[in-house]
């Protein structure tokens, strides 16, 4: 499922392949994603493409009086192709740019394309999502204060986009560990110092993920755009019963939390 890394990669990817161009045409070969692709999008022809923010795993595609907004959902995947490219299966979205086309595929309808006149924060998928971790707005101060009246686990409170936005369960276990920070841990329980190291290991994270992921940016030119190969080597993440990368003398442990997994070091995230 992409994450906030490979759709901030397909946003860096993107933006200079889009950016500045005149829409030409919209094809719509399947409406039915995860909410239905609503008729305002079939007129966008005539509208530059401004710039491609994103907001969580939102990409916001700035057309001046408007946004297009994408969502890859569980198994969506964008690329820029030649105009013409014979469509696919999955292929239910294509925006036409006159010499490039951007195409959605997405096997399991789980994405979305929608549009928002005027402000994309506006729309009610977005109006409430959490701080963005990479933003400077996310720092100690910041998680000490949105902590302070929740006494859910701290791993739990990192992946409710309500408060952080686009923390997933891989870059939670992995930032929890780089902090030391146990994640059973109360998040109200977290001293500013804490908070410190773990806004900053969240961003570690991120940022190492996105990194990883440069590397698929060349695919977005060519034919074969499958973004998200992440071969990350991670330190706590999927690594049960594995000696701890760091100590290297306790076992990496797993535990449920809200029927996710959680991997932690007993010795290095102490209670
Ligand atoms: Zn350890």
């Amino acid at each position: 499922m992409p994450e906030l890394p490979e759709v901030e990669v397909t946003r860096r990817g993107l933006a200079p392949q889009l950016i500045g161009r005149v829409i030409s045409g919209v094809a719509v070969r399947e409406p039915r994603l995860r909410w239905p692709v609503p008729r305002d999008v079939l007129a966008l022809a005539g509208r530059t493409v401004r710039t491609i923010r994103r907001r969580g795993k939102y990409l916001l595609l700035d057309c001046g009086d408007g946004h297009l907004i994408l969502h890859l959902g569980m198994s969506g995947s964008l690329r820029v192709l030649p105009p013409g490219t014979p469509a696919q299966k999955h292929d239910h979205f294509d925006l036409l740019l006159g010499d490039r086309m951007l195409r959605l595929r997405d096997p399991r309808r789980f994405g979305a394309v929608l549009w928002i006149a005027g402000d994309a924060r506006a729309h009610p998928l977005l109006a409430h999502l959490g701080v963005e971790p990479l933003s400077s707005a996310f720092n100690s101060g910041r998680l000490y204060s949105l902590t302070r009246a929740h006494r859910t686990a701290i791993k739990q409170f990192l992946m409710d986009g309500r408060r952080v936005v686009g923390v997933g369960n891989i870059y939670a276990s992995e930032s929890l560990f780089r902090a030391r920070i146990d994640p059973r841990k109360p998040a109200k329980k977290l001293s500013m110092e804490q908070c410190r190291k773990l806004s900053q290991a969240v961003k570690l994270t991120l940022r190492g993920a996105i990194r990883a992921g440069g590397s698929t940016l060349r695919d977005f030119v060519g034919a074969d755009g499958a973004a998200g190969c992440f071969q990350q080597r991670y330190w706590v993440y999927d690594r049960a019963g594995q000696k701890c990368r760091r100590c290297r003398s306790s076992v990496v442990r797993k535990l449920q939390q809200g029927q996710r997994s959680t991997y932690y070091c007993p010795s290095c995230q102490k209670r």
